[in-house]
């Protein structure tokens, strides 16, 4: 066996080293060539309001469309995007392709540009660019939206990291009209008084807490306690990856403001993402056409 010899466990070791080393190769060289040929795309998930009806946004979620192994999530690749600087150029795709979406809902769906807001995760490199407010500026322009359609999802520990530049990048962006989400929410290290001087609209309470919420134990004290902050903050709320009703109902009790979660819809591909709000929207095309 392998661990049974140290002189063995060498030799194992080296090939095994050159295979990780290879395999992280090759992924990068795919990732450039799924730049090059547009292999990436959107999908997104839906925020449901806090009577769990009404769909009043979305996330946006990158996808590659890998040539032989079919749709792949960004857990495999967003790091490789991020470590080789690719995020730069994916990210801005990203953002422009997120723009052309609101403007097709507003447009193509006539949703209402104060009841709908798309998300855009932006990772802590793309964000330190120097000309990450020109490029969102001109996203938004060139697709015509309102920019207060758009939010940016950002991390407490990329606030953390250089917290004068982000704040004043956010101050920028902010008067622009674009809001703030903190993704993942709990899990990072902001303190309350850096709360405060963030100009953040929103916060994701992340996932994991929810997981466990139902129980009564540490996760639904945390989730109270998030929720309490929030309200005394006056910042809205969204709970992450709600799978099952009594995450819910346990939400709800807690006055929660809107849902995010396989209970409702995964992220979808754009033409489904149409169909999951379209039915409720004609409803009121024919109610206004009374
Ligand atoms: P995130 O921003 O926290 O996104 C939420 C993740 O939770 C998504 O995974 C979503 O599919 C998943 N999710 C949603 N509802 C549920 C649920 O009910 N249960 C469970 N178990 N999971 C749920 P996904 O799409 O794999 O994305 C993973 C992460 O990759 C994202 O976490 C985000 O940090 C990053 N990411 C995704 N798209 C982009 C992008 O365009 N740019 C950047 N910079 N990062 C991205
Ligand atoms: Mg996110
Ligand atoms: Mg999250
Ligand atoms: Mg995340």
């Amino acid at each position: 066996g392998v661990k049974a010899n140290g002189r063995n466990s060498i030799a194992f070791f080296e090939p095994q080293m050159q295979i990780v080393v290879s395999q992280r190769l090759q992924l990068e060289t795919e990732l450039r060539q799924a730049l090059v040929e547009q292999q990436f795309c959107l999908h997104y998930q839906p925020q449901i309001d806090a009577r769990g009806q009404r769909v009043i946004g979305a996330e946006a979620l990158l996808r590659w469309q890998h040539p032989d192994k079919g749709l792949i999530g960004p857990g495999t690749f967003m790091h490789v995007l991020e470590e080789s600087g690719m995020i730069l150029q994916a990210g801005h795709w990203v953002l422009l392709q997120a723009c052309h979406f609101i403007a097709r809902l507003l447009g193509e769906c006539k949703l209402a540009p104060d009841s709908f807001s798309l998300s855009v995760n932006i990772s802590p490199r793309q964000f330190r660019q120097s000309d990450f407010v020109a490029q969102v500026d001109a996203a938004v322009r060139e697709s015509g939206i309102p920019a207060n359609c758009l939010k940016l999802e950002i991390t407490e520990s990329m606030v953390i990291q250089n917290i004068k530049d982000t704040v004043s990048k956010m101050h920028e962006l902010r008067a622009m009209g674009i809001r703030f989400a903190i993704d993942d929410f709990g899990t990072g290290y902001s303190s309350l008084s850096y709360l405060k001087r963030l100009p953040v609209d929103l916060l994701k309470i992340d996932q994991s807490f929810i997981h466990d919420c139902a129980q009564e134990g540490n996760d639904a004290e945390i989730v109270r306690a998030i929720i309490a902050m929030a309200r005394s903050l006056k910042l809205e709320l969204i709970a992450e990856g709600v799978e099952t009703a009594e995450q819910l109902a346990f939400l709800q009790q807690q006055d929660c403001h809107a849902y995010q979660g396989y209970l409702f819809s995964p992220a979808v591909a754009e033409e489904p993402f149409l169909q999951f709000i379209l039915p409720a929207q004609s409803n009121i095309d024919a109610h206004e056409s009374r």
